[in-house]
């Protein structure tokens, strides 16, 4: 078994090194503090993800005749690896390329291809993901937003919540429920964001000022042509997106980076020379090492053509459980540079760690899926 890299994924790496080295502004981590869903990530988003496209870079393993560049997944994780460790310049860009295209390739119309897959090729488009519901988080199934029918289409009405990238999204990947059954009255919609009746409101978190949305929708009409996927057929959507998204953003990259320079930073100050400071160290590098390595593993399979399978869930734990690990050590260590906040990594690590065990599925619903499908451990009841 060969663990290296080929020589074709090492030059696609250094690459996308280079392309950041140049295009990357001098005052990013300033401006940014690593925050994807910062208003000036998006923007430059809209100008670097154009650079990317150009370059053959942004859609490495999408299809050829879908405008990507017909290369193995590994690529397009490489790719995610360089951009996460940076702070991720694509902003919510990446989304499309992780799973809005797949999902429009694998479900959509021959009229919804033509409409938004060669937009996402240019790099210049944003879409957000409109699931949560203030009732329906991990219990998605429970969403309430409905689609009523109308002669020439739906009007929906209901709420979303904890949507990322809502301000600036272009698109909204919107699940809403067209019958009563829980998982099989639930539909996909491809929705505009300038469609009338959709109010978007910030949800001020220490998270960042404009990373999460709620998102109101009040008699928003839509033809029949925006449903993606046959009517109640969601539910099958949403799986094949999650399997996409759980393990869709190499997340640990800027957690290495933050822990690396919080080890530096702790050497500078004559702070890292006793044995527990040392552990504690080599056990958040250990953590983040093992998620990697997972992460991989579950590219791994994907390239070899393989159905999702519970792995997925193991590896996304093991993001979840490195990102605390840096986050406990930097608490621990570094409490100063917290409290004065003037190291925007530092502070991006630690702050992080308020959402990693929600954002695209929680952890203990990840340790429930582990236990259901890979131990096989007798359910309650
Ligand atoms: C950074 C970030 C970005 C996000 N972006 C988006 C987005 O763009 N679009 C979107 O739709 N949503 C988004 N979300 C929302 C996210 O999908 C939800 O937070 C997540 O699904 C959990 O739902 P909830 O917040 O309602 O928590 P709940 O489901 O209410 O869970 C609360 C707690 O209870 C636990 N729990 C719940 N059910 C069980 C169970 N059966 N067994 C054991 N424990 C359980 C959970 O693990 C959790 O600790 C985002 C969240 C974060 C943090």
């Amino acid at each position: 078994m060969n663990f290296e890299w080929t020589e074709g994924h090492r030059a696609f790496r250094q690459k996308a090194k280079d392309l950041l080295a140049e295009h990357l502004p001098a005052d990013w981590a300033a401006q940014t503090r690593y925050d994807q869903g910062s208003i000036y990530a998006a923007n430059f988003s809209r100008k670097f993800c154009p650079i990317l496209a150009r370059e053959g870079m942004l859609l490495p393993h999408w299809p050829r005749e879908f405008g990507g560049s017909g290369m193995d997944p590994f690529y397009h994780w490489i790719l995610g690896e360089e951009m996460a460790a940076v702070g991720e310049p694509r902003s919510y860009q990446y989304m499309y390329c992780n799973w809005v295209g797949p999902a429009i390739m694998a479900y959509g119309t021959e009229a919804q291809k033509q409409a938004h897959l060669p937009r996402m090729t240019t790099g210049n488009v944003i879409w957000c993901q409109g699931f949560s519901e203030p009732s329906a988080g991990s219990d998605l199934a429970a969403l309430s937003t409905r689609a009523e029918r109308t002669a020439n289409g739906y009007v929906i009405n209901g709420s979303k919540i904890w949507t990322s990238g809502a301000s600036v999204a272009d698109f909204c990947f919107l699940l809403a429920r067209t019958g009563d059954k829980r998982n099989s009255g639930i539909s996909v919609f491809l929705l505009p964001m300038d469609t009338k009746g959709i109010d978007v409101r910030v949800i001020k978190t220490f998270m960042g000022a404009t990373a999460f949305h709620e998102v109101f929708l009040t008699d928003v009409e839509v033809p029949e042509s925006a449903r993606l996927g046959e009517e109640n057929r969601g539910w099958q959507i949403v799986r094949h997106v999650m399997y996409n998204e759980r393990i869709g953003a190499p997340r640990y990259m800027l957690t290495l980076n933050a822990l690396d320079h919080a080890v530096a930073l702790l050497k500078a100050k004559n702070r890292f020379g006793d044995d527990m400071t040392r552990m504690r160290a080599g056990r958040a590098r250990g953590a983040l090492n093992a998620a990697r390595t997972l992460c991989h593993q579950v590219i791994g399979e994907r390239v070899k053509g393989r159905p999702p399978g519970p792995l997925t869930n193991v590896a996304r734990y093991a993001v979840v459980m490195a990102d605390r690990h840096v986050a406990e050590f930097i608490g621990d260590y570094l409490h100063e540079e917290l409290v004065t906040n003037d190291d925007p990594l530092i502070a991006a690590a630690y702050r992080r760690t308020g959402s990693t065990g929600f954002a695209a599925g929680a952890a203990e619903i990840q340790l429930n899926l582990i236990s259901r499908d890979l131990l096989q451990l007798p359910r309650e009841g």
